[in-house]
């Protein structure tokens, strides 16, 4: 299993549902299922989690379940992370870090209320073995960019860029770790940040950060070492609706800037869910981390050595049920497995009964169909399956006759190389030799020529052999693409009447087949010569061709031109390399294609074009 796949075992996710605002008025249409604690209802959707909170949960109870195991693993040296995610006014921050007014003393209102974040920092600084030193950095996220919030000096503060460490922990480069003692030191670095931050009184909240905002506080060992982590998150809420539209606008330019912040923040929030959405996939999509700065910077806590711990809050007043489902599904995605089942309600399941019967034949139907899905595919596996075993033989026939094949050429080379040689020692053998060696040299060399007609006739035979194959793979007519990767170039046929097909190899051969009785008439020539002037040298007449040959091949009323190449020159035959360029096109009857060539022959660069038609075949020499 990849760490990602892993990963998203290591995500749990909480919902807390914050108690109306008019105490009056019932929320009734967002709650806990009674008796299971890991099931919330939205109107008539349920949903699962690992554990939710309702509106009468207490602060201490939310940290005890979600922030405690957490802390205990910070101080055991791992990494965590925690992020509140919702609605504006949902609660995020409330949960976070408490009421606005609340002091870790207690002076500016209830210990009582304290949060996550608080709570945390006074467990850690209980629990921290001694030596050890803490920090603390406070980011923004702001319109995609990233501003140290501690830095010492804010009015003339930059946007920081984004680094990987070699842990592949992301994070902004040049952030400001301030040294911490106390969790008061904590909250203290967090109000500095605070003050800095973004806020806009929006309808939702008075005052509603308009950016993601993440504490990390770090441990050290005594030694320095980098130990613990944990990440704080509270993002900016999720702006669904114009209800949740900023009241405190005045004028144009801040009422542009604050839709500018809502793209934003939604763009982002939008990556968050896609990366979830990835992870829960275990690996069937790519984790869009890089899709926003917020994604980036939570990776390693989402898809690294870390457990991330996500706090959905929902309203439960009637007015926020669409919200409160979106963030609901959005906290789904981490289970792709567990679908939202529709919980009816009573005027529901009297309609349900009376259709009842319907439905269920609907549903016999359907079951039925799929079971006619499976069966065909399951039949179109097994005739991929043997199909591909066929292939895969006929592949391995290919593959031994082709390397058959150049062994041969490759021993036809040598034995060419080598009678040049001695043709060149001919010349230089001394005229009055005896006529007995003469003649013995003249039956070594028929019985070389032997030899290599020999070889040209396995070729030859070879080749036939190998369109044998491609042709009945084209005709198994199996469905089954791909061909059996044989260089058809090096295919031929030997002008059968039905299709005198002439690829490069063949002509090839062809001519050298020609060549060697060419050579042999004129030796028999050069010999009489020989006798009767008493002269030994075989005339060297060097001459070069190119010739490109084209077919087209009829069927169903098309024709696929495409054309070949070889070059020649007595005594030195080969294939034009590199290979002729040549265009392959479709022709129906009427068309008239115009076929380029092109080869480079002996360093110069043939072109030329040929108008080609229906099933036309032409050669081509230079
Ligand atoms: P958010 O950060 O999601 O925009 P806040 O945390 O700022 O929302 O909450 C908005 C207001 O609601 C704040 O005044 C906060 O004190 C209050 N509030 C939120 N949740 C609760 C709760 N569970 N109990 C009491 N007050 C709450
Ligand atoms: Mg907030």
């Amino acid at each position: 299993m990849s760490t990602e796949a892993a990963a998203i075992e290591n995500i749990a996710v909480y919902a807390r549902i914050r108690s109306s605002s008019q105490p009056a008025e019932a929320s009734s249409d967002v709650s806990v299922v009674d008796g299971q604690p890991d099931k919330v209802r939205a109107k008539d959707l349920q949903f699962n989690l690992d554990h939710a909170f309702g509106s009468d949960a207490k602060q201490a109870e939310v940290f005890n379940v979600i922030g405690a195991p957490l802390v205990q693993r910070i101080t055991d040296g791992y990494n965590a992370c925690i992020i509140a995610y919702g609605q504006t006014g949902s609660g995020k921050t409330y949960t976070m870090l408490g009421p606005e007014n609340a002091k870790l003393d207690g002076s500016g209102g209830e210990t009582a209320d304290l949060g996550i974040v608080p709570r945390a920092c006074l467990q850690l600084f209980k629990m921290l073995p001694a030596g050890y030193t803490v920090t603390t950095s406070y980011m923004e996220v702001y319109n995609d960019n990233v501003n140290d919030l501690l830095t010492a000096d804010y009015t003339n503060k930059e946007y920081l860029p984004l680094r990987e460490t070699v842990t592949g922990h992301v994070e902004p480069d040049g952030i400001t770790r301030r040294q911490v003692k106390s969790a008061s030191d904590v909250m203290k670095a967090i109000a500095l940040g605070d003050s800095r931050r973004v806020v806009a009184a929006m309808a939702m909240n008075p005052r509603s950060s308009r950016g993601h905002g993440l504490i990390a506080i770090e441990t050290y060992t005594d030694k320095g070492m980098s130990h613990g982590r944990l990440c704080l998150v509270d993002l900016a809420g999720m702006e669904s609706s114009k209800k949740s539209g900023a009241v405190d606008v005045s004028g144009p330019s801040a009422a542009k800037a604050r839709q500018e912040e809502a793209k934003r923040i939604n763009m982002s929030l939008l990556a968050l869910s896609n990366v979830v959405n990835a992870l829960a996939s275990k690996g069937a999509m790519k984790v869009p981390f890089r899709d926003s700065k917020l994604t980036r910077l939570l990776q390693s806590s989402l898809a690294g050595n870390c457990k991330a711990a996500f706090v959905v809050m929902l309203r439960g007043e009637k007015q926020n049920v669409e919200e409160a489902t979106l963030t609901l599904r959005f906290a789904q995605a981490r289970r792709a497995k567990a679908v939202a089942a529709t919980v009816m309600r009573n005027e529901d399941s009297v309609k349900a009964r009376s259709t009842g019967a319907a439905f269920l034949a609907a549903q016999k139907k359907l079951e039925e169909e799929l079971q006619a899905q499976r069966a065909a595919l399951s039949a179109y596996q097994e005739k991929l399956a043997s199909a591909e075993g066929v292939k895969e033989a006929m592949k391995a026939k290919v593959d031994t006759l082709l390397s058959e094949m150049q062994s041969l050429q490759r021993d036809a080379d040598d034995a060419k190389r080598q009678r040049r040689q001695e043709a060149l020692q001919d010349e230089t053998v001394a005229m009055s030799q005896a006529a007995l060696e003469r003649r013995v040299k003249a039956l070594e060399q028929r019985n070389r020529e032997l030899e290599e007609e020999n070889r040209l006739l396995r070729q030859r035979d070879i080749m036939h052999r190998l369109i044998e194959l491609d042709q009945l793979e084209a005709a198994s007519g199996d469905g089954v693409k791909g061909g059996l990767g044989v260089n058809k170039e090096q295919l031929a046929t030997f002008n059968t009447p039905s299709m005198s097909v002439t690829g490069a190899f063949a002509v090839q051969l062809d001519r050298q087949i020609e060549e060697s009785e060419v050579r042999r008439e004129v030796r028999r020539k050069a010999s009489a010569q020989r006798l009767s002037s008493g002269q030994a040298t075989v005339p060297q007449r060097r001459w070069s061709l190119l010739r490109m040959t084209f077919l087209s091949k009829r069927a169903k009323g098309r024709s696929v031109a495409r054309g070949s190449g070889f070059a020649a020159a007595r005594g030195s035959l080969r294939r034009v390399n590199p290979a002729p360029k040549t265009t392959k096109k479709v022709l129906s009857r009427e068309d008239q294609a115009t076929i380029k060539i092109q080869a480079v022959w002996r360093g110069k660069m043939v072109r030329d074009e040929l108008a080609f038609g229906y099933g036309d075949e032409h050669a081509y020499g230079y």
